[in-house]
């Protein structure tokens, strides 16, 4: 009982403890109440421990073997939660992972502009108030052939205001095939159900013809026509719909609008890379008069939704009050700009926009990358290691059917599961997203990027047991 008592009243006080030298770097750098609290926090641990009769603790009697695990406290809380991972999933744009990163161009833009006073909503030549999205209209005009643009926050904000600005209160005729779900609890006919437009559904599940829109159109209450690309899913078999152009047809026999949200934003085709999914050049060409898409699916850019058509339906979605809900923040503004301007060489652009370099990136490359990435280990190491051919995916809803050949390498061990080599990756600085497969843990090269190959490197060097 003494001993407990002695050992109680040699702990270490708080505020003596914060005025140790080894903390000075961490008082000056992070909040002092992070750093009052990890220490708090370690010698609360040593009470609970020296109450609960426990052996006595190493760190009370050895001060640098306290303060290490202060430390480590405090870098544990400090590091921050929204962070830098390595996707070695080889889906390109996973949901969960932030889905297209930026590009280096994109991303420098944003940090100069955001850092400083910007051109925002200033009209350099006249002096006076400009638009946002004088910065990215023409751009996106040229790229894509449309005649008018507007960017808002993400595509689901951009289905919301074009329907609100087109069909408050009136019809818009939509096929019982495409009414898709997004996922994260978005579905296409709840956002249209918010926007005040009101739903007509027609045709089947499988199987809708143009003669399905034609009957429900109706003069008085119909809007518009839409059509929404079935992103993440196909319906195969016995079935039927109807092309962009037949619909476009029947818009302008009856002066309605049509209405396209194409999901995904590809501007090039990479029909020749294994994936088929419409583009938004030619959704512009076969006649829709309003296109919507996201910014960070294929488009390759920071979340965002952009919608592009004719001047006379785009127009007015500039001053509608739901305009300033779904307001774009500079920074994505500026990423926008510096992606479309990249955009304007489409070959370059494939170069440079990270999502494109993914997903075009041939089997050889990612061969190599392996290669690569394998010479960096050491010779001896408690794997088995080994690259292997594999499939890799497009990811964030878009070509699900698309598998695209590639390399892994692949590890397993005789004294680690699979599920503790994956939780071990996970926890690494940064963290290192696998898969698990056949009892093997699977670093997919496509998604792996250059910078991360001496990261996994480190990673694998050090891996021990649990
Ligand atoms: C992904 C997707 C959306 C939602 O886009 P966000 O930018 O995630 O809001 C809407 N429609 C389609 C067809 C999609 O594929």
């Amino acid at each position: 009982m003494d001993n407990k008592k002695e050992r109680l009243r040699s702990l270490y006080k708080v505020d003596e403890a914060l005025r140790d030298e080894c903390l000075i770097f961490f008082k000056e750098n992070l909040p002092y109440s992070l750093v009052a609290d990890c220490v708090r926090t370690e010698i609360s641990l040593l009470r609970d421990a020296i109450i609960n009769g426990e052996d006595c603790p190493p760190a009370l009697t050895d001060r640098r073997l306290f303060f290490q695990q202060v430390i480590r406290r405090i870098k544990r809380n400090s590091a921050p939660s929204l962070q830098r991972v390595i996707n070695a999933t080889g889906t390109t744009l996973h949901t969960n992972l932030g889905r297209s990163p930026l590009s280096q161009n994109a991303a420098e833009r944003v940090v100069e502009t955001a850092c400083s006073y910007s051109t925002l909503e200033y009209n350099i030549t006249k002096g006076k108030r400009g638009s946002r999205q004088d910065h990215v209209e023409s751009l996106i005009c040229r790229v894509t052939g449309a005649e008018a643009a507007f960017v808002v926050n993400n595509n689901a904000a951009a289905t919301m205001l074009v329907l609100a600005s087109i069909a408050n209160n009136r019809q818009v005729i939509v096929s019982r095939g495409e009414l898709v779900e997004i996922g994260g609890s978005f579905r296409i006919p709840d956002i249209m159900e918010l926007s005040g437009a009101v739903l007509k559904e027609v045709g089947a599940t499988n199987k809708t013809r143009l003669s399905d829109y034609a009957h429900a159109i109706d003069d008085e209450n119909t809007a518009a026509l839409m059509k929404i690309h079935t992103s993440n899913y196909h319906i195969v078999g016995f079935t039927e719909d109807v092309s962009l152009c037949q619909l476009k047809e029947l818009g302008t026999e009856y002066s309605l609008p049509v209405i396209y949200d194409i999901g995904s934003g590809l501007l090039t085709d990479l029909k020749t890379y294994g994936i088929s999914e419409p583009t938004v050049p030619d959704a512009v060409k076969a006649g829709a008069d309003v296109i919507l898409f996201s910014g960070d699916k294929l488009l390759g850019g920071p979340q965002a939704g952009i919608i592009i058509g004719k001047k006379a339906y785009i127009e007015p979605m500039k001053n509608h009050p739901l305009a300033r809900v779904v307001r774009i923040d500079k920074m994505t503004l500026c990423a926008l700009e510096a992606l479309f301007f990249e955009y304007q060489d489409i070959e370059k652009a494939t170069q440079k926009i990270p999502v494109l370099q993914t997903l075009t990136s041939s089997p050889d490359i990612l061969h190599d990358r392996a290669i690569r990435l394998k010479k960096q280990l050491p010779d001896m190491t408690p794997f088995h290691i080994e690259i292997e051919p594999c499939e890799d995916c497009v990811g964030g809803g878009s070509a699900p059917d698309a598998h695209l050949a590639g390399y892994a390498l692949t590890l397993h061990s005789d004294n680690l599961s699979a599920e503790q080599i994956e939780n071990l990756f996970r926890k690494n600085n940064p963290p290192i997203i696998s898969h698990i497969r056949q009892d093997k843990v699977w670093l997919h090269m496509r998604t792996i990027m250059e910078r991360d190959i001496k990261d996994i490197a480190a990673s694998i060097s050090h891996l021990k047991g649990p």
